[in-house]
Parts: C-alpha cells; sequence; structure tokens
C-alpha cells in the first residue's frame, strides 16, 4: 500500500498554524487536518450537556461517544459534530477557556489520536496542532514549527473574531491565549513542544502570502513537490 505523505504543522494558539494549513492543503492538494477544531468539538459537547469539564472520566466517556466529522468547502472545512454543523460555535471564548483542560486528558487524546490516524490514512495530509509531529505523525515528511509574538497573535484572533455577537479587546485575548499556551505547554499528556526535527517558522511580520510562499518553499526542499 502507498504510504501517504504528511507535514506536521505545530505552534501555540493563533500562531498562524490554520491558515497556512488550510493555503498549503489546497495548493497541494492534501487533506487538510485540523486537531484543534476535534479537541474544541468535544469541550462543545460537554458543555452544551452540562457536564463539569473538570470530571475526567465524563468527558472522557464523552469523547468516545459523540462523532466527529469534517467536510471540506472552498472556505475551509465545516466542523460536524452528530451531523450538525458547529463550525462557529466552536470558536468562541467559552470554548477557549475549557478547551485546554479537555484535551489534557489522556483518554480523550487516545480517542481523539486514532481520528486523526484514520483521516490520515485517506490521503496526503498537512495536519497541524500541538503534537503533531512529537506524538501523532513523528515519521511526518516535513514538520514545521510556526511562533509569532503574543501581541501579533492576539491581534491577528480579534480580526478572526470580530462579529458583532462577540466582544473582545486585544488585551483579552492576550490574556486567553497566554493561559492556553502555559497550560498546554506544562501538560502531561503530549504538551505542546517544538520537535527536534521541525524547521521553526517566525510569523511575526510575515503577511499570511509570505507565511504560505516559506511553507511551500519547505515543501519543495523536503518532499520534492512543486
Ligand atoms: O489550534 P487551536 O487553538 O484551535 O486548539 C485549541 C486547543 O486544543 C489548544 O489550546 C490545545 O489545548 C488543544 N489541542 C491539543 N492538541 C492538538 C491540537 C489542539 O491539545 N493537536
Amino acid at each position: 500500500m502507498k504510504k501517504h505523505r504528511v507535514i506536521a504543522i505545530d505552534g501555540p494558539a493563533a500562531s498562524g498554524k490554520s491558515t497556512t494549513a488550510k493555503l498549503l492543503a489546497t495548493r497541494l492538494g492534501f487533506i487538510y487536518l485540523d486537531t484543534g477544531a476535534m479537541y474544541r468539538t468535544v469541550t462543545l459537547a460537554a458543555l452544551e450537556r452540562g457536564i463539569d469539564i473538570r470530571n475526567e472520566i465524563a468527558v472522557g466517556r464523552l469523547a468516545g461517544e459523540i462523532k466527529i466529522d469534517f467536510i471540506p468547502t472552498e472556505d475551509g472545512n465545516r466542523v460536524i459534530l452528530d451531523g450538525r454543523d458547529i463550525t462557529n460555535e466552536i470558536r468562541t471564548p467559552a470554548v477557549d477557556a475549557a478547551v485546554s483542560p479537555v484535551s489534557s486528558y489522556k483518554i480523550v487524546r487516545e480517542k481523539m489520536v486514532a481520528l486523526q490516524k484514520e483521516f490520515a490514512r485517506r490521503g496526503d495530509v498537512v495536519a497541524e496542532g500541538r503534537d503533531m509531529a512529537t506524538v501523532v505523525f513523528p515519521d511526518a515528511d516535513l514538520k514545521i514549527f510556526l511562533v509569532a509574538d503574543l501581541e501579533t497573535r492576539a491581534i491577528r484572533r480579534c480580526r478572526q473574531l470580530d462579529s458583532p455577537g462577540l466582544k473582545t479587546t486585544i488585551e483579552d485575548q492576550m490574556a486567553s491565549l497566554s493561559s492556553r499556551d502555559l497550560f498546554d505547554s506544562e501538560r502531561e499528556n503530549s504538551p505542546l513542544k517544538k520537535d527536534p526535527e521541525a524547521v521553526v517558522l517566525d510569523t511575526s511580520g510575515m503577511s499570511i502570502n509570505e507565511q504560505v510562499e516559506r511553507a511551500l518553499e519547505l515543501v519543495s526542499e523536503r518532499l520534492g513537490i512543486e
């Protein structure tokens, strides 16, 4: 059986992973795998069902019961929870605040990692998250670790969230992003860290175009795809 190719992109919150991964996948014709969306979906399901997110056993059970799917569209993936489109619901401050504890549970990670590997069996993938290079796809053909300074990331997140129903400020976002990064980096199970083989890309001063072009250069060097 032909081995599918994997491009693994990790990094802290709002470092440009989704934008880069999505555009890279479109340019290369690879599947785009947003693993943060999976952890966000488990979190949303727990919040909606009134499950206490500190209850590891209940959250772990829930992660095994729900069905998470992606429907690719021209604007990226729609995220589906048990047949319902929840693409927008998983990006709220309430989910932001609860997702790190939920994704620190071993049982939740085991279920999500199994699902991630299943997606990667369907074809070539660009997979983004926190542990793509270190844990899920250690044999990835290319590993990229994206970083950007905190203020840049907060400004980007504010722009993404700019909608009438959601009030947020750069200061709020700086606080939310840094507490999530700290939690994700210090957890016991699959913490956020750079794999020794990963190429670091600092996107602070870069436009989206520059980010993607640099990533495409790396793809061409490592995978020989133009
Ligand atoms: O990438 P995004 O910011 O959407 O991820 C949301 C959260 O999901 C992260 O803060 C982290 O707690 C968790 N996550 C994870 N492992 C991944 C991807 C995301 O623990 N591979």
